[in-house]
């Protein structure tokens, strides 16, 4: 908790106590720490750094301008699945030879985007998709330079809802497909097939599962290579996990000696798109609690802060740390269920944890809020998107202010006949 640490028993981020930012921005907000994300990005590329390597953030897992331009800055490209979130990358400065585009149901318009843009790649998840991208690419004069998305079948061993490697799941193309893939590509004007790309799920806390599918790929690179296709690079994809809770998760000097040791020696370009651990753990959701209703089984600290701010816990039985932003050294604990407004029963951000005696007012941090927080979040209930805001040192700034209800209401209208 380097960036974030406690300064007179009170929680900051760097340099800035959080009852300063929900005095002044109100709660809930999520907050991020700039140097956090640096040191993430830092931490990584040094671990990776005698192999030819480039690392493509991945932009759904928090796509703040400011958050994307940080990295870009650092020298991270960018993996995006959406025109959204190309539209993303490229606003906040990324170089489109940088980006690189997965995701299995890419529309003929979103092609088109990433066509015009010239972006680095695009991740292949089908055989029809691929005549798609030959299409749209020719009907402007281009060729697009494309990479096989291979479903390497290899179980993650993450939650169900992130795990994307098995033969079931919907994602890429089953190995045995490869070949004959090339073949085509070869056939088509406007693509080139220039390597093979991997994904197998987020959240990967055990780097067998990397190992699997890094040899499964390895082994297939060298074959279509054997068989005379031209292969520059390999996307290694991401899904490094993090520690949330009592989790325990690989150093990237482990995660980089699987790669130096199943993929180092072909001679390609290596690609990685990490997500979640740039920018997890470098965030927090703040609350303010609203009230607290002991019950004979439970009690209930109801914060401000609900299931469509964070869904994570509801959605992945995800375990955020939780912290009293002050008071924390309290001994008496007791356990208690933290739960939102919303009128749902899986409204909740934290269950059974041991909290010391808290009342309405008292601020609550969830911790490692920082991937896969605000960029799942939605206005259920009709509550406005919570702002964010980044630290760095003792500077802040609201890098995306808060919605308002009347924001919500005028995205609405009513057809003229109904009045
Ligand atoms: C989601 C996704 C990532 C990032 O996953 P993390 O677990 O956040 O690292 C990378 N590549 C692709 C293709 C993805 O869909």
């Amino acid at each position: 908790m380097t960036h974030f640490h406690r300064r007179s028993d009170v929680l900051h981020v760097e340099d800035v106590a959080l009852p300063v930012l929900a005095d002044q921005v109100g709660t809930p907000a999520y907050v991020y720490s700039a140097a956090a994300i640096r040191s993430r990005y830092t931490a990584l590329s040094e671990a990776l750094a005698d192999l030819d390597v480039s690392i493509h953030y991945a932009v759904k897992a928090n796509s703040n301008q400011a958050v994307i331009k940080l990295l870009g800055g650092m020298g991270a490209g960018a993996d995006v699945v959406s025109a959204g979130e190309l539209a993303r990358a490229l606003a906040a400065g990324i170089p489109a030879d940088q980006i690189v585009f997965a995701g299995v149901g890419k529309t003929k318009d979103e092609i088109r985007q990433a066509i015009d843009a010239d972006i680095h790649l695009f991740s292949v998840e089908s055989q029809p998709e691929l005549e798609a991208i030959s299409q749209v690419a020719a009907s402007v004069g281009k060729s697009a330079r494309v990479a096989l998305r291979v479903n390497p079948d290899v179980d993650a061993k993450t939650h169900a809802k992130i795990t994307t490697g098995k033969a079931e799941n919907k994602f890429g193309v089953e190995i045995g497909f490869a070949a004959d893939f090339f073949t085509r590509a070869a056939a088509l004007p406007a693509v080139r097939a220039v390597g093979l790309s991997m994904h197998i799920g987020s959240q990967l806390l055990d780097l067998l599962p990397y190992e699997a599918a890094y040899t499964r790929m390895a082994d297939l690179a060298r074959d279509l290579m054997r068989k005379g296709h031209a292969l520059e690079l390999l996307d290694l994809g991401g899904g490094l996990g993090i520690e949330y809770g009592a989790d325990k998760a690989p150093t990237p000097k482990d995660y980089a000696d699987v790669v130096r040791r199943t993929v180092g020696g072909l001679g390609l370009k290596l690609a990685i798109e990490p997500g979640r651990w740039m920018v997890g753990a470098a965030g927090l959701l703040l609350t303010r609690v609203v009230y607290v209703k002991e019950g004979s089984a439970k009690r209930f600290v109801i914060v401000d802060g609900a299931m469509n701010d964070l869904i994570r816990p509801t959605l992945y039985e995800a375990e955020h740390r939780v912290e009293l932003v002050s008071g924390a050294s309290e001994t008496a604990q007791r356990p208690a269920d933290l739960v939102g407004p919303i009128c749902e029963t899986g409204d909740y951000l934290a269950r059974n944890r041991d909290l010391p005696l808290v009342n309405a007012g008292d601020l609550i941090a969830f911790l490692d809020a920082g991937a896969y927080g605000a960029v799942m979040s939605s206005t259920y209930n009709s509550r406005p998107l919570v702002p964010e805001i980044l630290v760095d040192g003792a500077k802040w700034a609201v890098i995306r202010e808060r919605e308002t209800v009347a924001h919500l209401i005028a995205r609405d209208t009513v057809p003229e006949w109904l009045v």
